[in-house]
């Protein structure tokens, strides 16, 4: 095969099957004269909490408003610690800074890259009032063991759903397991919106009005201020445009399913590179295909010089960035997050990927360790 070019990630294939659909959703929000919470936000928010078999939806303007407001409708802040997985983006620790409490690390499971539940217990203080498990690249943390140790030490748990939108653990969906949950349809995630658009998902029906009060703000009735609220509010467009998406969003995750499937059975033989491990109580929805390996920096180049676009999540840990400083972490501090940060590659995965092109992927690798294909 010649020197083809693999974008990264490429909506067009999607995009261009549901035109109309879109373009429809969006004509009739024009049409409306109505574009900040209407009709559109409610039954999106309608659909999205049924989709996920929780309680309540309520849609927010981004993945990290979504968990910022969470925790503060929680209550939590000064003086506070809440467990956050060192794996992970940045937005999950922000949201810890923003309501003013202290961001305490987790380590990954090796195999997972999420939160090992059996590290959690040792970081807890009596000032832990909440966990935030990130469903890490698609799969769901062991809301087993974490839901055990929240119920055992009366601590919140706020699920970060951003990249594992319909992944099941022990046959539930993300997003249900949570105090809150909060989810970003930031356009490249499984469900993605075009343009900025998150949610939360709650059980109770008290929390999820506080929430609404919370992301509007604070205002239940309109130029009352009951409390000191937000601005916050996913809009008509982007909510028309995800209720669309959502009919596809299951046999999208399935397709995801069958790209990693196609990856996994054309490098498996190859033992310089550990591949995704699915923990067997859960479904994986592969937002992301992770390989690992310890030339991932000279992989990276070679493959970038066949025309083939990877990417890194995420290269710098939370607690190395410039912006954490003042917490006085150093290199060695967690060190299997700083390993994962040096060795995972993240591959080509999206919807309408070809075939061939998966085919080509495998086979620069392949090259790169001088295997014949
Ligand atoms: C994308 C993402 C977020 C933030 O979402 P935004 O909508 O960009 O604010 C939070 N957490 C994780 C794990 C993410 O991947």
């Amino acid at each position: 095969m010649t020197t083809s070019k693999v974008k990264f990630l490429d909506f067009s294939p999607a995009h261009t099957q549901l035109k109309a659909k879109i373009m429809t959703a969006i004509e009739k929000v024009y049409d409306s004269n109505w574009y900040i919470l209407g009709k559109g936000v409610e039954a999106f928010e309608e659909n999205y909490a049924r989709y996920c078999g929780s309680g309540h939806c309520i849609g927010v303007a981004n993945g990290l408003d979504a968990i910022h407001l969470s925790l503060k409708c929680l209550g939590i802040g000064p003086g506070d610690e809440v467990i956050v997985p060192s794996n992970t983006y940045i937005a999950t620790v922000l949201a810890v800074t923003y309501v003013g409490a202290t961001p305490v690390f987790v380590e990954p499971d090796e195999r997972t890259y999420n939160i090992d539940a059996k590290k959690i217990e040792s970081a807890l203080s009596s000032k832990t009032r909440a966990i935030i498990p990130v469903h890490l690249y698609g799969q769901t943390c062991d809301m087993e063991g974490i839901g055990a140790i929240c119920k055992k030490h009366g601590i919140k748990m706020v699920e970060d759903n951003a990249q594992s939108q319909g992944a099941l653990f022990n046959g539930l969906k993300a997003g249900s397991f949570g105090d809150f949950a909060a989810t970003s349809f930031y356009p490249g995630k499984n469900l993605g919106a075009l343009g900025d658009a998150g949610a939360v998902t709650t059980n109770s029906p008290e929390l999820a009005q506080k929430l609404r009060v919370l992301r509007n703000y604070g205002s239940e009735k309109k130029y009352f201020n009951e409390v000191i609220g937000f601005n916050s509010r996913l809009d008509e467009m982007q909510a028309s445009i995800l209720s669309v998406k959502l009919e596809f969003l299951d046999q999208w995750n399935v397709e995801r399913r069958k790209i990693a499937s196609r990856y996994t059975e054309k490098l498996k033989d190859l033992k310089e590179l550990t591949l995704p491990f699915t923990d067997p109580r859960a479904e994986h929805v592969f937002h992301q295909y992770i390989i690992r390996t310890s030339r991932r920096d000279e992989l990276q180049k070679y493959l970038a010089n066949e025309g083939v676009e990877t990417l890194i999540h995420y290269p710098i840990p939370p607690h190395l960035q410039a912006a954490y400083s003042s917490l006085g972490y150093k290199e060695g501090s967690f060190p299997i997050a700083e390993r994962l940060a040096k060795e995972v590659l993240s591959l080509p995965i999206y919807i309408g990927i070809s075939d061939e092109a998966i085919d080509r992927v495998a086979s620069v690798i392949r090259n790169f360790y001088g295997n014949k294909n």
